[in-house]
């Protein structure tokens, strides 16, 4: 019995009759976390962790309906019992459990299993059927430890500095810019953050998330990617996609630093094994060499089409 179908505007769950991360408005969506491919303006109601309603309020704005629930709290919608579990991607960010007759569904939306000072650590559910993100499902993807990463950056950032130069470091916001902001070392100099960054580490500060102090007159700046060079400033930018060679050099970055908020391909792996899933959906672009990759070794598993992963680090 499948619990979730694809449907014009998304992953639809008959038993309950809500969707899940909706692309176009309907009346219930559940939202895992409040990334803009996840969480779009124009539904009816939403439902999310508490921990993460404020981030949804920024995307989907001041006046929709926002249900929350606290982690693992059971809901009945319709004939489904359905709670949401840490994915330790962003704060609030969810997996959700389902369960109808008898058959328990994960849908995982995006998570990662390494440290991360600003949001839940993420927690295997249990299940028949797990839908699992697969942005980065492919072996190349392997994160170094994340202390690793920030020694790197703070290293760069030092030399920088003893040579007069400003570091411009490029991250996603909400997401990896907070978890570097959490990280870095403040002995070394001034940090600051661009306005784009700026405007979700007042909401994380706002539930009590510590991020460090931040300068007017920084010599490290955290900034949204895409935003102008400075004169004199050496640029970096953190990402998983950073793994590969060639993205830096086509965005004319001095250098890349290896951290994402999402499994890398070991993790990925590892997150499905302790699901005890026997059937394995993958969306994004990498779905169908995980789905192949998870059928070579003794699963079912099916590649979906989805409109989640647009743009993300
Ligand atoms: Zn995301």
């Amino acid at each position: 019995m499948s619990l979730l179908e694809i449907r014009a505007a998304g992953i639809w769950c008959a038993a309950g009759d809500f969707y899940l991360d909706p692309w176009a408005p309907v009346d219930r969506a559940i939202i895992t976390h409040a990334h803009s491919d996840r969480a779009r303006p124009g539904s009816r109601a939403y439902l999310t962790v508490r921990e993460g309603e404020r981030l949804l309020r920024a995307q989907v704005g001041p006046d929709a309906a926002i249900q929350t629930v606290e982690y693992a709290e059971v809901l009945s919608l319709g004939a489904a019992r359905v709670s949401l579990h840490p994915a330790g991607h962003l704060p609030g960010s969810a997996q959700v459990r389902i369960e109808h007759g008898g058959e328990v569904w994960v849908f995982s939306g995006d998570y990662q299993l390494a440290p991360d000072a600003t949001c839940t650590p993420f927690e295997p559910v249990r299940c028949h059927t797990f839908v699992t993100e697969a942005t980065f499902a492919l072996p190349v993807f392997h994160w170094p430890e994340a202390a690793e990463t920030i020694a790197a950056i703070e290293a760069w950032w030092r030399a920088n500095q003893e040579a007069g130069r400003l570091s411009v470091l490029y991250a996603e916001a909400p997401g990896p810019a907070q978890r570097v902001l959490a990280a870095l070392d403040r002995c070394i100099g001034p940090i600051g953050a661009h306005p784009g960054i700026e405007q979700f580490n007042r909401i994380y500060r706002g539930q009590g998330i510590e991020l460090g102090r931040l300068a007017d007159h920084p010599t490290l700046l955290i900034a949204p990617p895409g935003t102008a060079r400075a004169a004199n400033a050496s640029t970096a930018m953190v990402s998983g996609w950073m793994r590969i060679r060639g993205t830096r050099r086509r965005r004319a970055l001095d250098r890349g630093f290896v951290l994402s908020g999402h499994a890398d391909w070991p993790a990925l792996l590892r997150a499905i094994d302790e699901t005890g899933a026997a059937t394995v959906w993958a969306t994004h672009r990498h779905g169908a060499a995980l789905a192949r990759w998870l059928e070579e070794n003794g699963r079912r598993a099916a590649a979906l089409e989805t409109r989640f992963g647009e743009g993300e680090a």
